[in-house]
């Protein structure tokens, strides 16, 4: 289904280039695309909302599940069928690139890289640090590559934003000759968002991002904090993998790391059930039996107690972020919901930002409550600091670092962006 009218200069921008970007998700068991326009959206980095326009988007679930497509192989092509059936079929000259998100870059890939095989091969030598996913976003590259290998592929990582982190908070306190060879230190993740979403920030507060000092909150399925100290990420709350920091809907987030030890001494559990407990069996779900915030809210509302435990362990944690990554930035101008829960969960919201007037955070109660779907700011009109929402938009973030790269190329402009 295509969800948006297709602009009239057929996916071409001005000069009559090809401005649409493939955006493929390749996760260990669905490929999710969309189709984007980047036309009218490559000046700037306004976001859909100023230009760009998504063409169509779906998702080939089940891979390698019974009733589902046996490999990555057989969804891309199903996914180039239902791109084919609409009329936006992957041979379409309009195409400039295909993006693709990959979850681990480690310290190698801190910018976004147009994929060569010595790409592929950097970013196989990462699977051990993110064993499920990165060998199904390399599944996905090998597959678009052989489908259209005259067209620039781009990697977009979501460690990459997070390459600014100085080593004081990066670094975890133990043996360092261990922790270089093995890789061990925080790299974060959510990077497209945390970046997609402070520069909405910045723009909500008419101000350029460099002047701005915040806290983003993405608060989805999985949960992370960043601190930014001028557009720049200075902290964030997941580590090595995407399992430290806040309380998520099924992962643990942080949790003292003997827990681990103590469970397999005592309980005689091996890696894999330690692996299942803390990313699969933790978190909201492992709390109350649900990891939806919506479910919770309804227990809650209810008098269910584990549903309201839940809820306040919750926020407990991520109240402890905001103010560790207060004293980071020493100054900040947004606190910034994103994301399922971010966006639309007014009692976390609430909760997460009470009694913190000396922080100088002040929730309007009135604005906070309204439904909405738009960027907004909910603090009250006196707050020092803004608590805003902004909704996020991973895919399209994605799309324009893969058209930045992909255009730059075409016209002999800067090769990958690649810090550090
Ligand atoms: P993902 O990490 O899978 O991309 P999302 O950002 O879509 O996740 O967030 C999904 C979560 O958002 C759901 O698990 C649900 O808890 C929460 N959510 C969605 N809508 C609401 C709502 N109206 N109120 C509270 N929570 C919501």
């Amino acid at each position: 289904m295509s969800d948006g009218t297709d602009r009239a200069d057929g996916g071409t921008a001005a000069g009559g280039e090809p401005s649409r970007v493939l955006v493929l998700n390749s996760g260990s068991s669905s490929v999710k695309y969309q189709l984007i326009d980047m036309a009218a959206g490559t000046a700037d980095d306004a976001g859909p909302e100023s230009g760009g326009r998504r063409l169509t988007a779906g998702a080939v679930e089940r891979i390698g599940e019974p009733g589902g497509v046996p490999g990555h192989a057989e969804a891309l092509e199903e996914v180039a069928r239902e791109l084919a059936g609409r009329g936006l079929g992957l041979d379409s000259p309009e195409l400039a690139a295909v993006g693709h998100r990959v979850v681990h870059g480690g310290t190698r890939f801190t910018g976004p890289v147009l994929v060569t095989d010595e790409v592929l091969a950097g970013i196989e030598a990462l699977v051990p640090l993110a064993p499920l996913h990165n060998p199904a976003n390399l599944a996905g590259i090998r597959v678009a590559r052989r489908l259209r290998p005259d067209l620039p592929q781009v990697a977009v990582f979501d460690t990459a934003f997070h390459a600014t982190i100085p080593e004081a908070a990066a670094r975890y306190a133990i043996d360092t000759a261990v922790a270089d060879r093995y890789g061990v230190r925080r790299y974060g993740f959510h990077g497209t968002s945390h970046s997609y979403v402070s520069r909405a920030t910045a723009r909500l507060l008419g101000r350029d991002p460099s002047e701005v000092n915040m806290i983003v909150l993405h608060l989805g399925n999985g949960a992370s904090a960043s601190a930014l100290r001028g557009g720049v990420c200075v902290d964030t709350s997941m580590g090595m993998t995407p399992l430290e920091g806040l309380v998520m809907g099924t992962r643990s987030g942080d949790i003292d790391p003997a827990v681990p030890l103590h469970l397999a001494r005592v309980a005689g559990m091996g890696t894999e059930d330690l692996d299942t407990l803390l990313n699969k069996r933790s978190g909201l779900l492992g709390l109350c039996g649900d990891n939806d915030m919506r479910e919770i809210g309804r227990r809650m509302s209810e008098g269910d107690e584990a549903a309201q435990l839940a809820f306040d362990v919750y926020v407990h944690r991520l109240r402890r972020y905001v103010g560790a990554f207060s004293a980071v930035l020493g100054r900040v101008d947004a606190v910034v919901f994103t994301a399922g829960v971010g966006e639309n969960s007014a009692a976390v919201r609430a909760a997460a930002t009470a009694g913190l007037e000396q922080l100088g955070i002040e929730l309007d109660t009135v604005r906070n409550a309204v439904r909405a779907s738009g960027s907004r700011l909910v603090s009250a009109p006196g707050s020092r600091v803004a608590v805003a929402v902004v909704p996020t938009d991973e895919e399209w973030e994605i799309a324009r670092e893969t058209f930045r790269l992909a255009r730059g190329t075409a016209g002999g402009g800067p090769g990958p962006e690649v810090r550090a």
